[in-house]
C-alpha cells in the first residue's frame, strides 16, 4: 500500500473562484498569481484550468519558464523582477514581464543589450515598506525606464500591507499615496491582491492580482471561504494507520505532551510536518474522521499525528481523515496552529503526496 496522503484539487472550485474575481473586478484584467507551485496546489494544473486569466504572476524565472514550456502565451510577470543581470537574456527570449523595485535592477537594465525590450512594472512603495521606489523617487525612476533601450512599455505597480483587515484605513492611505506618486505618468496600474479585490473596489485599476482567493481561501482575518462566497480548492486527506486503546494517565507521543484523561482510543493518521502539516498545531486542532470532527492530541510528528477518538467508536484502520478542505476550513486549522492559511497550503510537500484532480 502506498502512503495514503492525497491532496484533492477541485478544479470546478478554482473556476468558481476565478469567476468571483471577475464579478468583483469586472473592469480589470486578471493576473492570476501562481507562485509557490500555485500556493501548493500544483502550478501546471491550476494554470491549465485558468484559461480565462489575462496573465500570470510568479516569483522566479524557473516558474515562468515552466509556464512558457507548457504553452502559456499570456503575459507572465516576474513579481520580484530578476535577481541577476544574467537572467535578462532568457527573460527577453521568453517575453516575460518584470517588476522593477530597486535601483540596482534599473542600472542592470540600463547596461543590458536585449534582443527584445521588456515590459516593466515600476513598483512603488506606497506604504508596505518592503520593496519599491519611494513615492518621491517614482518619477525619476520612471523617466530612466522610459529612456532605457531594454525597456518597451512601463506600467505602474504597488502592493498593500493591510488588505486582510477590512477595518483598517491603511489601504485607502496607500492608494492615495500611489495615486499621487504616479500622477501624470502613463501606463497601466496594478495594486490589488485578493483582500483588495473583495474589500476595496477603488484599488482595482487596470490589473488585479489575486492569489489566495483563487484557491478558495478567505483573505480576511476572522472569516472563512464560505463567508466570502469562495470554494476551497484543496482537500488534504490521509487515513488512519492505527487505532489504539490507552489507559488513563498514559502519555502519547514525543515528550508525552498529551496525557489520556481516561481510558480512550487514540488514532494515528499518516500525515506530519514532513508533509507540510503544521508542527505547531495544538492539541484540539480539528480534523475530520469519517467526515466527523475530532481533535489532534500531543505533538505532531514528522510523518504522523495522533487523534482523540472519543466519540468515534466505529473508527478503524483505513478510515479517511481530512486535515483541511471539504467540511473543515483551512483558515480554522491555521488559527489553531498559530499561522495563516497561506503558509499551510504552500507548505504541502510533494514528498509522498499524490494529487487527485477532481472536477
Ligand atoms: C503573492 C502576491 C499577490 C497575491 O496576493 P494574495 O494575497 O494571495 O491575493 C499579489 N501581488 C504580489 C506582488 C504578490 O507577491
Amino acid at each position: 500500500m502506498t502512503r495514503p496522503l492525497v491532496a484533492g484539487i477541485h478544479l470546478s472550485a478554482l473556476k468558481h473562484n476565478f469567476q468571483k474575481v471577475r464579478q468583483a473586478a469586472p473592469a480589470s484584467k486578471v493576473m492570476a498569481v501562481v507562485k509557490a507551485n500555485a500556493y501548493g496546489h500544483g502550478m501546471d494544473r491550476v494554470v491549465s484550468a485558468l484559461t480565462g486569466a489575462d496573465g500570470f504572476g510568479v516569483a522566479s524565472l524557473e516558474e515562468a519558464s515552466r509556464l512558457r514550456q507548457i504553452g502559456i502565451q499570456q503575459p507572465v510577470t516576474l513579481l520580484e523582477g530578476f535577481f541577476e543581470k544574467d537572467e535578462l537574456a532568457e527573460i527577453a527570449r521568453l517575453q516575460l514581464d518584470v517588476v522593477v523595485h530597486h535601483e540596482s535592477q534599473l542600472s542592470q537594465l540600463e547596461c543590458a543589450k536585449l534582443a527584445m525590450p521588456l515590459r516593466v512594472w515600476l513598483k512603488i512603495d506606497s506604504g508596505m515598506h518592503r520593496l519599491g521606489f519611494l513615492p518621491d523617487d517614482a518619477i525619476p525612476a520612471y523617466q530612466r525606464l522610459v529612456h532605457c533601450a531594454s525597456v518597451g512599455k512601463v506600467d505602474l505597480f504597488s502592493h498593500l500591507a493591510y488588505a486582510d483587515d477590512r477595518r483598517s484605513g491603511y489601504t485607502e492611505r496607500q492608494l492615495s499615496i500611489f495615486q499621487d506618486a504616479v500622477k501624470g505618468l502613463e501606463g497601466e496600474c496594478s495594486v490589488a491582491n485578493s483582500g483588495a479585490i473583495l474589500g476595496w473596489p477603488d484599488t482595482h485599476r487596470d490589473w488585479v492580482r489575486p492569489g489566495l482567493m483563487l484557491y478558495g481561501i478567505s483573505p480576511f482575518i476572522g472569516s472563512t471561504a464560505e463567508d466570502e462566497g469562495l470554494q476551497p480548492v484543496m482537500t488534504l486527506g490521509s487515513r488512519l494507520i492505527a487505532v489504539n486503546r490507552y489507559r488513563r494517565q498514559d502519555a502519547v507521543g514525543y515528550g508525552g505532551a498529551w496525557v489520556c484523561p481516561e481510558d480512550m482510543d487514540v488514532g494515528v493518521a499518516a500525515i506530519g510536518y514532513g508533509d507540510g502539516y503544521p508542527r505547531h498545531a495544538a492539541s484540539g486542532t480539528p480534523v475530520l474522521v469519517n467526515g466527523k470532527r475530532a481533535g489532534i492530541v500531543g505533538r505532531v510528528s514528522m510523518d504522523m499525528v495522533t487523534i482523540d477518538l472519543r466519540g468515534h467508536a466505529d473508527a478503524k484502520v483505513g478510515d479517511p481523515v481530512v486535515l483541511w478542505g471539504d467540511g473543515l476550513p483551512v483558515e480554522e486549522v491555521a488559527q489553531h496552529a498559530g499561522t495563516i492559511a497561506y503558509e499551510l497550503v504552500c507548505s504541502v510537500a510533494p514528498r509522498s503526496l499524490r494529487y487527485e484532480i477532481l472536477e
